[in-house]
């Protein structure tokens, strides 16, 4: 999401902020015994072994292996081996997988992850809800509250057979906050982008902090077994002018990162910056890049968007909630724009489904043509796998099951309640399926949840985590009025 607010923050109204949080954290965190399995809510991540998961429906992904009924996976070293019917793998631990569906892991391609922690905090009116939420509570975080809301965004992620996230990191004010957030993604073992954002929601006209990409390179994603890899996370032309925005997007393209912005929340910020034609004009549209929303657009800025090869993510619960508008997925892809989907902030979309996205996509295109027929749900399948992977740049590792791919590989159940009897396994993916029904999630080959369980997280400790945080952000957010209010500006 991307601030739509102008003005000063009133005391009156960050005090109903606060008012709001108060009532929303009467969760029963005190209930909520501490436990001492790790400070990070994570214990050590489990090896990669080697296994073969057998008789899977599975569902590649890939164009040449297609689908496989009774089909066998086998996985080494955390790389895809193997794919087929009654494969000979002698020594290899046997998954069973009858009566699952076997998928590629999920790949989100924008989340504001940090903000987790204030999962439904968003008001009902303009004093209390999002992005005057956002800039205040930002404001008083520290490095270990970002770091939470990561923690709580990559468990919810592995549960719900999401494998590969675009951390689109936007509260960043000193470097000590991406190092928190990058030591969460080391810790819990699933795929990132790290988008190294800006210094908090709801300013104008500054540069994120170019000078530390490099050291954040080094230091952590040279070091992260290819598990990590770095972005931008823009301002853009909508909130940054021209010069900063070519400065951004010179050092990345430089340093070979994916650049990532928010486009078109609205008609009235289109007409007033003209965002698609301003990038296009300077030559910063590409392959490279990954519009964020882009609800609010026309034929000609669509055409600018699919000639350059730009991608676009679509976040449909976070676009609808908040009034962007409805995700002109058909338009888009008529035009042959390469789309890719995105949970964006639990703070509004309330939790991290992607089977739910699916399931809207389809939803969305159907009653906007309207036809039954305006899209097949092997195609919303595809937004969430392969076309988020190549919107990533990590298609090349992830996004369908091959050989040689590494396993980011989920099992869902196909005898649970909401999912049998057994139909068309896509069909039962985005029409049926929930983050309930996904018994094992893989990532690089490291099996992270099985039998419905995180492996090595301790999720009662990232709730107590996220709990006292939300209780001291409360004060916070009444002091920093105290000592003067925030400044949120277009
Ligand atoms: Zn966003």
């Amino acid at each position: 999401m991307m601030s739509n607010i102008s003005g000063r923050i009133s005391r009156r109204h960050l005090l109903r902020v606060s008012s709001a949080l108060g009532a929303a954290i009467a969760t029963p965190s005190q209930l909520l015994a501490k436990t001492e399995t790790s400070i990070q809510g994570a214990g050590p991540l489990p090896a990669r072994s080697e296994f073969v998961i057998r008789h899977a429906s599975i569902i590649t992904m890939d164009p040449t292996l297609g689908d496989i009924a009774d089909g066998d996976i086998h996985v080494r070293n955390g790389s895809i081996v193997a794919i087929g019917r009654n494969l000979q793998a002698p020594g290899a631990k046997v998954i069973d997988a009858r009566n699952m569906i076997a998928m590629p892991g999920m790949i989100d391609t924008h989340w504001h992850m940090w903000g987790s922690v204030a999962r439904n905090m968003a008001g009902e009116d303009s004093k209390t809800g999002y992005f005057l939420f956002a800039r205040a509570v930002g404001d008083v975080f520290t490095p270990e509250d970002n770091a939470r809301g990561v923690r709580l965004s990559l468990a919810e992620a592995i549960h719900g057979g999401i494998t590969t996230v675009h951390n689109w990191s936007h509260n960043l004010p000193k470097p000590a906050f991406a190092d928190a957030e990058l030591a969460a993604h080391q810790a819990f073992g699933a795929r990132a982008l790290f988008g190294y954002g800006y210094a908090g929601v709801g300013m104008v006209d500054q540069p994120i902090n170019l000078a530390d990409l490099e050291r954040v390179q080094s230091r952590w994603i040279s070091k992260s077994e290819g598990l990590t890899t770095l972005g931008i996370c823009s301002r853009g032309p909508e909130s940054n002018n021209m010069d900063i925005c070519k400065r951004e997007w010179e050092l990345a393209r430089k340093l070979g990162l994916r650049i990532s912005t928010h486009m078109g929340t609205s008609a009235a910020r289109v007409k007033l910056r003209e965002g698609v034609k301003a990038l296009s004009a300077n030559g910063l549209l590409g392959p490279d890049v990954i519009l964020v929303h882009d609800t609010n657009t026309s034929l000609d800025d669509i055409d600018l968007v699919a000639k350059s090869k730009t991608y676009v993510s679509m976040s449909p619960y976070t676009e609808m909630r908040t009034g962007f508008g409805i995700p002109p997925l058909l338009q888009m892809l008529d035009k042959g724009v390469s789309i890719a989907l995105s949970i964006d902030t639990t703070v509004l979309a309330g939790n991290a489904d992607m089977f739910a996205i699916m399931k809207a996509m389809q939803n969305v295109a159907d009653g906007t043509k309207p036809s039954e027929f305006a899209i097949t749900p092997r195609k919303v399948l595809e937004l969430a796998t392969i076309e988020g992977a190549r919107a990533l740049g990590v298609d090349d590792r992830v996004g369908s099951l091959k050989p040689g791919k590494r396993a980011d590989i989920v099992l869902v159940r196909t005898d649970d309640l909401n999912m049998g009897p057994v139909n068309d396994p896509v069909r039962m993916i985005v029409q049926s399926a929930q983050p309930s029904n996904v018994d094992t999630t893989i990532i690089d080959g490291r099996i992270l949840k099985r039998g419905g369980k995180l492996i090595n997280v301790d999720t009662r400790k990232l709730m107590a985590d996220a709990s006292e945080t939300m209780t001291r952000v409360r004060a916070g957010v009444e002091k920093v009025l105290r000592e003067g209010g925030v400044s949120v500006v277009r």
